[in-house]
């Protein structure tokens, strides 16, 4: 056992470390380059029976677990969505853990509840969601999507199935786009409808859904027999950002009254900018929204923002209430361990309070809009070079593009594969891959926490070259 001045050095070295870390994250290989088994071999298989030193912790973690690690805070990682981190973020982040308080109701940390609903009402205004959003934070957007249908669910059978269960209800269906996240799946298989009911709507070619084709699904859907229950739009799709055009689906769910649940992960951020709030046109109609602050806006993974218009709703869905959780009444204190499916709840609101403080909603504004711009100027260069092809708009800070040489199309997926794998063993950046209209598309994402314009103008220099070396080897 550590004793207390013990922690403080090793705190201190372990600060220090940070912080070398974080400024010199660049000379890491952004992507870990070990392979299956490697780290496993060189873990004990046994659990030590007596302590150990922190120094020999501290040295095992530089030398067996840094080489797997993926670096998300280099400047040059370019991959999926970032889960980025910040200075203030990091900070609270410490705070937390330290105080290591478990936040499930008001009673067990007044200040961790009574943050939780003031960021939450900073957040909504700072993104221009509707005043009579409530918001809850959770861990993540599957959660928060999980929560959406379940409570739609309850809505929409007055809450028999929480009671009954499903005996005599009808076929429940769901509604979102064929570019819809996967947790949307993976909630319509736990909340027990089967994903059979989930009804894939055929996108436009912007990769948006085609609200004309919903309407016909729904249409079809109660003709049958079927109750349709939920529309999930997605603001931001995973493979290219594409934006379901809220409003058209918003008047479908309003004319067959359907949950509108509205999935805005990573591109939520963007609403930040009022040049960005086209994409919540009709979002007064929606029942709940989630977007990640985890993701885009600068706060260490875990912090999903969930708001809701009905909390009473949201609560009514989750509410179980033991002797041993009786506390002041609910109409006094926010508890939130109503609001969501874990009773345990960490002191999230912290780091999100930390971030958005010391950045101000300008310092905050101006990152997003620059990690836009640079996405726009990227696409340009993409656009004008022979070589290369834009494969999707770009209406946010995600590139989709794929190198070109004379040959069938299907040979052009392969090569684009290599050129991914080169890319990205080099170690001087991270990319992932999407299919746009079924083609294969490299991905390119300009929003990590330091990533500057020349990051961006270096990785294009180096993809070109990486292109044409390919070329030459032939
Ligand atoms: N929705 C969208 C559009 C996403 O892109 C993602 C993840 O990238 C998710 C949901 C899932 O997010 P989480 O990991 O917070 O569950």
């Amino acid at each position: 056992m550590l004793d207390p001045p013990e922690f403080r050095k090793n705190a201190h070295e372990v600060v220090d470390w940070m912080a070398d870390y974080l400024e010199h994250v660049e000379k890491y290989p952004v992507k870990s380059q070990v392979t299956p088994g490697e780290i496993l071999r060189q873990i004990s298989e046994e659990p030590p029976l007596i302590g150990e030193s922190m120094e020999t912790l501290l040295k095992d973690f530089q030398q067996v677990i840094m080489p797997g690690i993926t670096h998300w805070q280099s400047p040059n990682f370019f991959a999926y969505f970032n889960a980025n981190s910040s200075y203030p973020s990091l900070l609270a982040e410490m705070l937390t853990a330290t105080l290591g308080a478990q936040c499930m109701i008001w009673e067990t940390s007044p200040a961790a509840a009574e943050l939780e609903q003031r960021v939450m009402d900073w957040l909504r205004g700072m993104l221009g969601l509707p005043e009579h959003f409530v918001g809850v934070i959770n861990d993540t957007a599957s959660t928060a999507t999980l929560c959406a249908l379940l409570t739609a669910r309850e809505v929409a059978t007055q809450f028999a199935i929480n009671r009954e269960g499903f005996a005599g209800v009808e076929k429940l269906r769901v509604y979102c786009s064929g570019e819809t996240h996967s947790s949307i799946d993976k909630a319509v298989k736990i909340m027990g409808i089967g994903k059979e009911n989930l009804v894939k709507i055929v996108t436009d070619p912007s990769l948006a859904m085609n609200a004309a084709r919903l309407s016909d699904a729904v249409e079809n859907d109660l003709a049958s027999g079927c109750k349709p229950l939920a529309v999930v739009a997605t603001l931001g799709t995973t493979g290219t950002t594409a934006v379901d055009p809220l409003r058209k689906i918003a008047e479908v769910c309003k004319s067959h009254q359907l949950w509108l649940h509205v999935d805005a992960a990573h591109a939520g951020t963007a609403l930040l900018l009022p040049e960005c709030r086209w994409m919540i046109d009709g979002i007064s109609q929606a029942d709940s929204f989630v977007f990640n602050p985890h993701k885009w806006m600068f706060t260490n993974f875990d912090c999903t923002a969930y708001f809701v218009k009905n909390p009473d709703l949201l609560v009514r869905t989750f509410e179980i209430l033991p002797e041993y959780l009786k506390t002041i009444p609910r109409g006094d204190v926010k508890n939130y361990r109503d609001w969501g499916i874990p009773l345990g709840r960490r002191f999230r609101a912290l780091k999100l309070w930390f971030v958005i403080r010391s950045f101000g909603v300008n310092g905050l504004q101006e990152k997003i809009r620059d990690h836009i711009s640079w996405a726009r100027e990227l696409s340009k260069e993409i656009s004008a070079n022979d070589s290369f092809e834009l494969m999707a708009p770009v209406p946010l800070n995600l590139v989709c593009f794929r190198y070109k040489q004379k040959g069938p199309e299907t040979s052009l997926d392969d090569l684009n594969k290599q050129l991914l794998f080169k890319l990205n063993s080099s170690g001087k950046i991270y990319l992932t891959h999407t299919r746009v209209h079924g083609r294969y598309a490299l991905r390119m994402c300009i929003g990590q926490t330091n990533t500057t314009r020349q990051h961006v103008k270096n990785a294009w220099e180096f993809i070109q070259a990486t292109a044409a070396e390919m070329a030459v080897s032939g």
